[in-house]
């Protein structure tokens, strides 16, 4: 249910190993997402064996990472693992034709409205009327989506996040003298921006703010004026580049809070099972890494080998395991970031300490995954 990355390789894993699988996406390939479009090598060879040739899709190479304080303070290092940019247009939309090719039943242009279980099965209906049944059904519908509410999942229940931590994500295509082996994490009060190259010589602009930020400016070209542009290495770039749409991409009611991996027997994959905080800059690692491993479990329930209970508690176990230290960390490094001076203090750190700063990436990123 939910056709990002974890959507689109578990069902193209299942479908590989003979499984009959249908993929539900409310939108139709290819279409913009909010992201910064920097994955981890984390997943490099991964997706180059399911048939991705990142290379021929142009996909940029990048060995370096740049930090700036909301003043404009750098720190500069190598990426011990590094990483590719392409943009979600493009890599979704690959994953897609990949998932055709092998016999996924795409419903494309409709939502999942409702998931019920009974009687061992799995009902389904979609905002058309129609209604799926199956054995199993994978949640990888994203961050944050109606459906949460309607599995009535425990972080829907908790009060409102106060404003400063609910989150607002603005993405752009650009044009713009900038290097392209490089990730750029540009800090400013109450947010951070990241840069980098995607395919055909674009960048990828995209930033993290809180919905307290916005409201107070009042629209997104003001605030950006007002807040990003303080930071001289975002102003320059706000200044020079060529943006490529209309308007930004944006998403809105960002949240980073515990989640389970498995809800009302669905096995949740990608951020439906847990958001990290971009600023670590893998949560596409960890959804195609989530994928791999709910499409392994499951296609073993499938296959008769595993019990639906022992299926949900290996998976939830086998998840936490992977990930659950990787979001505390995430979390706990976001702390860091937005309170200008804190940032400021971060920055000049982790410059006169740069094991540290290696230390704080490799805890973020896990094991290069195995093919
Ligand atoms: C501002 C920002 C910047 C980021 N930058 C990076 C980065 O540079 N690198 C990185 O690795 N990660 C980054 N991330 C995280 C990354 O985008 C996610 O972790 C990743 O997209 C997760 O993939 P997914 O498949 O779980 O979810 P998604 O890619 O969000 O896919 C979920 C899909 O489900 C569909 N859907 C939702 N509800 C329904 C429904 N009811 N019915 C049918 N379909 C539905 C949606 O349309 C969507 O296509 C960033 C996140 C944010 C917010």
């Amino acid at each position: 249910m939910g056709g990002g990355l974890a959507g689109l390789v578990s069902a193209l894993e299942l479908a590989r190993a003979g499984r009959a699988v249908t993929l539900v996406e409310r939108k139709t390939y290819p279409f913009h997402k909010v992201c910064g479009e920097y994955v981890s090598n984390e997943v490099r060879q991964y997706v180059e064996s399911l048939g991705v040739d990142l290379n021929s899709l142009g996909a940029a190479d990048i060995r370096r990472f740049q930090a700036s304080s909301p003043s404009g303070r750098l720190l500069e290092s190598g990426l011990d693992l590094g990483g590719f940019g392409i943009s979600r247009y493009v890599l979704d939309h690959k994953l897609y034709q990949l998932g055709q090719a092998a016999g996924v039943a795409f419903r494309l242009g409709k939502s999942v409205d409702e998931i019920l279980f009974a009687d061992n099965r799995f009902a389904v209906t979609l905002s058309d009327g129609t209604r799926l049944t199956s054995r199993l059904v994978l949640g990888t519908f994203g961050k944050r989506a109606k459906l949460d509410k309607s599995l009535n999942r425990t972080f829907t229940r908790q009060p409102t996040p106060v404003n400063r931590s609910t989150f607002v994500g603005v993405k752009y295509h650009v044009r713009v003298d900038l290097p392209d082996d490089v990730i750029a994490l540009h800090n400013f009060s109450d947010g951070y921006c990241g840069m980098s190259a995607i395919e055909d010589g674009k960048h990828c602009v995209c930033y993290l703010t809180t919905r307290d930020n916005l409201r107070q400016f009042g629209n997104i070209p003001a605030m950006e004026q007002a807040v990003l542009w303080k930071n001289p290495h975002l102003k320059r770039v706000f200044r020079t580049a060529e943006f490529l749409y209309d308007k930004p991409e944006v998403i809105n009611e960002v949240s980073f809070a515990p989640k389970k991996a498995v809800e009302n027997h669905v096995l949740m994959a990608g951020d439906s099972a847990g958001l990290i905080t971009p600023l670590c800059g893998n949560g596409m690692a960890m959804a195609i890494h989530g994928a791999k491993f709910a499409s392994e479990l499951s296609n073993a329930f499938l296959g008769g080998q595993l019990t639906r209970a022992q299926l949900e508690v290996r998976y939830q176990r086998g998840w936490s395991e992977r990930f659950a230290r990787r979001l505390w960390i995430g979390r706990t490094v976001q702390k860091l970031f937005g309170r200008p001076w804190l940032t400021e203090a971060g920055v000049w750190a982790f410059n006169a300490f740069k094991p540290a700063l290696h230390t704080v990436m490799r805890q973020t990123h896990g094991e290069v995954l195995s093919v």
